[in-house]
């Protein structure tokens, strides 16, 4: 991947207004009616990627003759806003098939596109396996090892974090081929979920529930050299400047919906003979909330306005940094005052003040933590920072 050369546009485009409405549409049939029960159950209810997959909001960018929509960033952004006002969390099975898919339609051959347009159809649920219990945002020190033995490649380690792990039916998993080579030693394997010797466990975690995350154990897995991809470490790394800009349209919809919250319990909750949102205390918090949605706003949709113009990646990462960065530090702060605002009905279950809270603690951890983004400002702006 040169950071250094255009990208492609994509094809097609279509009227923000239609999108979202289309989007919106599709949230209230599928995603508000599934999503209690997966959080209560911590399971991912797989019709939920059938249904998406139906309504042509998996592959948004892949390509056409795959059965893609060849639409840019910025349409995928407006859907995982909008699905994610209503629940953050079975969305993240979306961003997880772009960017697995991503990596097989772009870099594969045709046996791995064969994957990527069963996945676009809704018949292959696929996850992303990058990160190991000690490679989080060290993505260079991915340790799981991948041998070759004739037109076998013998892959053992582990992989940690990984959503939808025990259930996907493809893992597009990274290895190292050539330790002797470091991060340009390493390359992505499209693996079987069922293949022997890989075992997954489901990891016990606050966040993220309905869309649960694995262990992998990998021990002797063989994997046909058919299913090695030519993508290593710097495509995931441009994947992840991508991936920066579907969860900022994540973190977006899920802010707003703790704001609205807070507003409506500020101006129905009475205290002292008053609604609390009479207090300018509390209606000072909320407002300030609204500058946070706002600015989050107007960061992501320019940072995906400028991955879709095609220009160098090395022209607009400040851009997704910077969106990254401030949407997901702005999520943190829009939940807490939500649940502060709702007092100790907040923390009561039937309410989703505390859940919205707790999952907003995912934002500024992954795909490159807020040190990660702080680190890739500072560069860009020619400190000599390490
Ligand atoms: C809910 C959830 C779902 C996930 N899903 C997937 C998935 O599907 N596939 C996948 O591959 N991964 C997945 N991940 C992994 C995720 O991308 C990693 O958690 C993330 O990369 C952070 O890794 P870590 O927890 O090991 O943190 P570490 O890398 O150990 O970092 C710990 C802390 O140290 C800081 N730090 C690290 N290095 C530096 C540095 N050089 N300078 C300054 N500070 C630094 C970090 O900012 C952080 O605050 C998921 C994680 C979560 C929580």
């Amino acid at each position: 991947m040169d950071a250094t050369a255009a990208r492609p546009r994509p094809q097609n485009q279509v009227p923000e207004a239609e999108y979202r409405a289309m989007c919106r549409d599709f949230t209230a049939r599928e995603v508000a009616p599934r999503w209690a029960e997966a959080d209560r159950k911590a399971e991912f209810p797989v019709a939920y990627y059938h249904a998406a997959a139906a309504a042509g909001l998996v592959g948004i960018t892949a390509p056409e003759d795959l059965g893609g929509s060849a639409l840019g960033a910025t349409e995928e952004m407006i859907c995982l806003e909008e699905t994610c006002k209503v629940n953050p969390n079975l969305s993240v099975a979306l961003i997880v098939q772009n960017i697995a898919g991503s990596l097989l339609h772009d870099y594969g051959a045709a046996q791995h596109r064969e994957i990527a347009a069963r996945n676009i159809a809704g018949e292959c649920l696929l996850g992303i396996a990058v990160t190991e219990p000690e490679a989080g945002n060290d993505v260079q020190n991915v340790r799981t090892r991948a041998v070759r033995e004739g037109d076998t490649w013998v892959l053992n380690g582990s992989k940690a974090f990984i959503t939808l792990g025990g259930i996907a039916d493809v893992l597009v998993l990274l290895a190292q081929t050539d330790p002797a080579q470091g991060r340009r030693g390493m390359r992505f394997f499209a693996v079987d979920r069922d293949s022997p010797g890989l075992v997954p466990k489901k990891m016990p975690m606050y966040a993220n529930r309905p869309s649960p995350t694995y262990e992998l154990s990998l021990t002797d897995v063989a994997v046909p050299e058919s299913r090695r991809i030519d993508a290593g470490f710097s495509e995931i790394m441009a994947g992840f400047n991508r991936e920066r800009l579907m969860v900022c349209g994540r973190w977006l919809g899920h802010m707003q919906h703790a704001l609205a919250w807070g507003v409506e319990y500020a101006q129905t909750r009475h205290t002292f003979g008053r609604p609390i949102g009479a207090n300018q205390s509390i209606a000072f918090q909320l407002a300030q909330c609204h500058l946070d949605v706002e600015a989050a706003r107007r960061l992501s949709y320019h940072a995906a306005a400028q991955w879709d113009s095609g220009r160098p990646l090395r022209e607009i990462i400040m851009d997704v940094s910077t969106a990254k960065l401030y949407v997901t530090q702005a999520v943190v702060r829009v939940t807490q005052t939500a649940l502060h605002v709702g007092g100790g009905w907040a923390l009561s279950e039937e309410l989703p003040a505390m859940r919205r809270a707790i999952d907003s603690l995912v934002a500024p951890v992954t795909v490159g933590s807020t040190e990660i983004q702080l680190r890739i400002i500072a560069r860009q702006m020619g400190l000599p920072c390490d």
